[in-house]
């Protein structure tokens, strides 16, 4: 049983840019203004996140890396109408099954914090004969989430691993997205035991903002996207540049509902759209923030299918290459 769980943690969870998204999203869900990341060896000797959002419940403890628990979803029809992030109450559980586990925790109405560590989905004691339940401690108000060792129980997914740079540099890619999309919330990012963050952005940073600080070489004038289409239930906000972005290709930040994902066919249309409209070679940058109707949206997507579908897909792809058209002929004419 561990083993087979084990197997399909690491298909939820499969680099440590995975597993840190999973937890920024929590952290975000749990009305966080704050979110501070550090990170030894890539993540994969330690991710560790720290929130100021509104904490776990003593008595929930016990249960949160438990598959399938999750305290976002409560009726039947939250399936349709969710608004946070992940409902699948997998990530936690996913983790602990290939990393090991601490989560300090205060909410407001707690004198103190309480500190537990996990193992396959489970309070394990601090050392064996001792208890597994939560421990009071000092802490501020939120979590703090803490994987050390990821896959040291998976082997062969660990050899897998071949360059630590490239792993961290998935996890301050991540980082920037969720900071640039959460500008109300500040990040940072830092290597353990350094003293220079990585990613710092601050809580009064507007979007514009926080894509120069994070994306110096945009190039020239970012123009604004801000339509809404009710007839096809869907809203869409972003920033573009106006001419090249000198990277070898585009960068390109899309959230659905909030979510960091791809899509190929609106990647390869605003592709097109640059081609059309400016110099040979155009790298842009785009960050587009797409609200869709949540009832059309495969929200039950698997986590490592990056890749997002939703109804009239190629309706609203023409939507955004209408608005980025008109932006970028608008800006230069
Ligand atoms: P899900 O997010 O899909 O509910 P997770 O496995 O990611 O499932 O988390 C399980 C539960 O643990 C969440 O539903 C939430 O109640 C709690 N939780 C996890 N991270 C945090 C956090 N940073 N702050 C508050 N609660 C959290
Ligand atoms: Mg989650």
């Amino acid at each position: 049983q561990t083993v087979v769980n084990r197997i399909a943690a690491g298909e939820v969870i499969q680099r440590p840019s995975n597993a840190l998204k999973e937890l920024i999203e929590n952290s975000l869900d749990a009305g966080s203004t704050k979110i501070d990341v550090q990170v030894k060896d890539g993540g994969l000797k330690l991710l560790q996140i720290q929130d100021n959002g509104h904490g776990i419940r003593k008595e929930d403890m016990a249960i949160v890396c438990e598959r399938f628990t999750t305290s976002k979803l409560n009726r039947f029809e939250d399936l349709t109408g969710i608004a946070t992030h992940g409902f699948r109450g997998e990530a936690l559980a996913s983790i602990s099954h290939v990393a090991h586990v601490m989560i300090t925790t205060k909410i407001a109405d707690s004198p103190c914090a309480y500190k537990a560590l996990y193992s396959d989905g489970k309070l394990i004691p601090a050392k064996p004969g001792q208890s597994a339940d939560p421990k009071a401690c000092a802490g501020n108000n939120g979590t703090q989430i803490i994987a050390e060792d990821l896959f040291y129980n998976v082997p062969t997914r660990k050899k897998a691993f071949k360059s630590i740079s490239e792993e961290y540099n998935r996890i301050l890619d991540i980082v920037s997205r969720y900071a640039i999309h959460n500008s109300g919330v500040s990040f940072t990012c830092i290597k353990k035991g350094s003293n220079v963050p990585d990613v710092k952005t601050s809580t009064g940073a507007t979007i514009v903002e926080n894509i120069r600080l994070l994306h110096g070489s945009v190039a020239s004038e970012l123009l604004s996207i801000d339509r809404e289409f009710d007839s096809l239930g869907f809203k869409m906000t972003g920033y573009i540049s106006n001419a090249n972005y000198s990277v070898k290709k585009m960068t390109f930040l899309l959230f659905i509902n909030h979510r960091s994902v791809e899509n190929s066919s609106i990647k390869r249309a605003i592709e097109n759209i640059y081609a059309m409209l400016l110099p040979k070679g155009a790298h842009p940058f785009v960050y587009l923030s797409l609200e869709i109707d949540p009832k059309n949206v495969d929200v039950n997507v698997h986590p490592t299918k990056k890749e997002v579908h939703f109804l009239h897909e190629d309706r609203i792809t023409g939507a955004v290459c209408d608005a980025f058209q008109e932006a970028l002929e608008n800006a230069n004419h």
